[in-house]
C-alpha cells in the first residue's frame, strides 16, 4: 500500500537494507556492537514568515492564519565504523517536491561527497503546512503571486536545508546508537469496502501498522542526543488554517521537552491508507502526539545494537493517470 504519500510525482523510497521500517524502510545490520558510531544533529524553524496557501485539502479557500507551533527541518548525519555515511533530513511539510529533492541531493554530493542513495529526505505529511507543489497550485487556480510566493519559500528552504545539513555533518562526534520499537494505537485504516466500492471512511477491520520504530543516539555521557522515530499514519488530525505539525509535530515537541537538549526527528511510514482516529480537533492532535511520544518512551527498555550501515535506493515510477 505504498503510499499515496510518496508515489505521486515519483518521489523516493529509500531503503536501508537489513531493516524494515514500515515502508520508509530501514534498519541496522544485526551484528554485535564492536565499534563506535559518529553522529551530528541540527534543527531549524521553517515556518513561513507570511501567510501562505496551505497543503493537503482542496477545500481550503484562503491562505494560512497564524500558527499553533513552529514547523521544523531537522538533519541527522550518521557515520559507521567503516566511515560509511548516512544523512537523514526530516521536515514538517506535506511533501518534498521532486525538483527540491533532486537539487538537494546533487548539491549534497558535490559539497560533502554523500551519494543520493545515502540521503533520506522525509516529510511528515502534515496537512497544516505550506503548499509547495506547483502542480497542485495550478490545480487550485491560485493567483500567480501565490505561486511565486511558494517558489520563493522553496528557494529559501533549500538554503536553510543546506546550512542545516552542513552543520549536522560538520559537528559529528562519537555516539552510541541503539534501535528499538514501541507501539501506538491511533492509526485506523481508511479504505472501507462497501457495495459501492472502496470508500474513504474509517475501516476498523482493515490492515494497520501500529509499530513505532525508534533509533536512539546517545552522547558520550549517555545523555540522549537525538531520537529518530516513525509511525505509519496520515498526519490529518487537523484541517484548519494555522500552521501546525499535527500529531508528528506534537510528538517531537513532547519528546524534546522530556529530554532537554535532544532533537526528536519524525519519519512517516507507509501510512497513506491510515488516518488518525478520532480527529478534527487540536486537542485530539495533541492526544495523538502524546500517544506517539509515549510509544517512543515505552520502547526504551529493549534496545538492540549494531555497528554497520547498508542501504539501497529506488525511485518509483509515477502511477498511471
Ligand atoms: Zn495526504
Amino acid at each position: 500500500m505504498l503510499c499515496r504519500l510518496f508515489a505521486r510525482g515519483s518521489v523516493l523510497l529509500v531503503v536501508l537494507t537489513t531493516v524494515i521500517w514500515s515502508g520508509a524502510a530501514w534498519c541496522w545490520a544485526a551484528e554485535a556492537p564492536t565499534t563506535s558510531w559518529k553522529a551530528g544533529v541540527a534543527a531549524h524553524v521553517i515556518t513561513p514568515k507570511t501567510p501562505m496557501w496551505m497543503a493537503g485539502y482542496a477545500a481550503r479557500n484562503k491562505p494560512s492564519e497564524g500558527k499553533i507551533h513552529d514547523l521544523y527541518a531537522k538533519a541527522l548525519a550518521l557515520e559507521d565504523s567503516q566511515g560509511s555515511q548516512l544523512l537523514i533530513v526530516t521536515l514538517d511539510l506535506v511533501s518534498i517536491p521532486r525538483p527540491l529533492h533532486d537539487s538537494l541531493v546533487t548539491q549534497i554530493q558535490k559539497q560533502w561527497g554523500i551519494s543520493p542513495e545515502r540521503v533520506v529526505l522525509g516529510a511528515s505529511h502534515t496537512h497544516c503546512g505550506p503548499e509547495l507543489r506547483m502542480g497542485k497550485a495550478a490545480l487550485y487556480g491560485l493567483q500567480p503571486e501565490r505561486v511565486q510566493q511558494a517558489r520563493q519559500y522553496m528557494a529559501e528552504l533549500k538554503q536553510t536545508l543546506l546550512t542545516l545539513i552542513g552543520h549536522a555533518i560538520e559537528t559529528k562526534c562519537p555516539v552510541e546508537l541503539s534501535y528499538t520499537h514501541g507501539r501506538a494505537g491511533f492509526a485506523m485504516n481508511r479504505r472501507l469496502p462497501t457495495e459501492n466500492g472502496i470508500q474513504n471512511r474509517p475501516y476498523p477491520n482493515g490492515p494497520v501498522d501500529h509499530d513505532v520504530p525508534v533509533l536512539c543516539i546517545d552522547g558520550p555521557t549517555h545523555q540522549l542526543k537525538a531520537v529518530l522515530f516513525g509511525y505509519a499514519c496520515h498526519a490529518t488530525t487537523l484541517g484548519f488554517y494555522q500552521f501546525c505539525g499535527d500529531y508528528p509535530g506534537f510528538a517531537q515537541q513532547y519528546l524534546e521537552q522530556a529530554h532537554p537538549g535532544s532533537v526528536a526527528l519524525f519519519l512517516a511510514g507507509c501510512g497513506g491508507d491510515q488516518n488518525p482516529q478520532p480527529r478534527r480537533t487540536l486537542d485530539l492532535a495533541e492526544q495523538h502526539g502524546r500517544a506517539l511520544a509515549n510509544g517512543v518512551e515505552a520502547a526504551g527498555n529493549s534496545k538492540s545494537r549494531s555497528s554497520r550501515l547498508t542501504q539501497s535506493f529506488q525511485i518509483l515510477p509515477a502511477p498511471a493517470p
